[in-house]
């Protein structure tokens, strides 16, 4: 007999998921195929996301699958002062950076996917042409080096020193030439991934390597 926390039925999702299972069943009969009916081919249903940043309406938008990244920022207001977008951070700390050009990029699994992001989280956050890149960068680094639990070494290793060469290179430090940090900054990244025990050292280089990767989005 299976049985959850403390002897009790227990079911361990988010919130978002029990939602959808709730418009399903009141939709009474054929409320499943009406669903599965909404969205794309190969993303059904609603989806929220969570718009931050240099956006003037943040917050989190309820839209069903297919709307573009334009439109979801359209619907937020747009960037204050009608100042150009930098970058845009996809699926959160530990998704994707990805440029302007992809604004037209339906928010899918399938759209995300074809544009090398993910959308993780959820999480679309604006940075527009006065953003700090590399000091958010550094954020992030500091973000996985607190929350990294310690138990592997590359993880535990790998983020301090993830975070100790942004550092570098924000604040122009030079132990080695910049394409000698960059290149070592993504053998930290490759270690992570190939070695790290769970999800959150296997990803906690993937968004500042995606920046790392356009610098027009970094300008170091
Ligand atoms: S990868 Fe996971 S298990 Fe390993 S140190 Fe990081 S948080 Fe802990």
């Amino acid at each position: 007999m299976e049985v959850g926390l403390f002897g009790k039925p227990t079911v361990i999702n988010n919130v978002e998921t029990l939602v959808n299972v709730l418009a399903i069943l009141e939709g009474g009969p054929g409320g499943g195929a009406r669903f599965a009916a909404t969205g794309t081919e190969g993303s059904t249903g609603p989806k929220l996301f969570c718009v931050s940043g240099n956006v003037v309406r943040p917050g989190v938008y309820e839209v069903t699958f297919g709307m573009s990244i334009r439109e979801l920022l359209d619907l937020a207001g747009g960037v204050p002062g009608g100042r150009s977008i930098r970058a845009i951070l996809l699926g959160g700390a530990a998704g994707m950076f990805v440029g302007p050009e992809v604004l037209d990029t339906p928010l899918t699994f399938e759209g995300t996917r074809a544009i090398n992001a993910s959308l993780g989280s959820g999480v679309v956050m604006v940075f527009d042409e006065t953003a700090d890149m590399v000091g958010t960068l550094r954020r992030i680094a500091a973000f996985f080096r607190d929350e990294s639990c310690g138990q592997c070494v590359p993880c535990r290793v790998g983020t301090v020193r993830q975070e100790e060469l942004l550092s570098r290179l924000a604040d122009r430090v030079e132990v080695r030439t910049q394409a000698e940090e960059l290149a070592l900054l993504a053998d930290i990244g490759q270690a992570m991934r190939d070695a790290s025990i769970c999800g959150l050292g296997q990803t906690a280089s993937s968004a500042i390597e995606s920046a790392m990767r356009q610098p027009e989005l970094v300008a170091l």
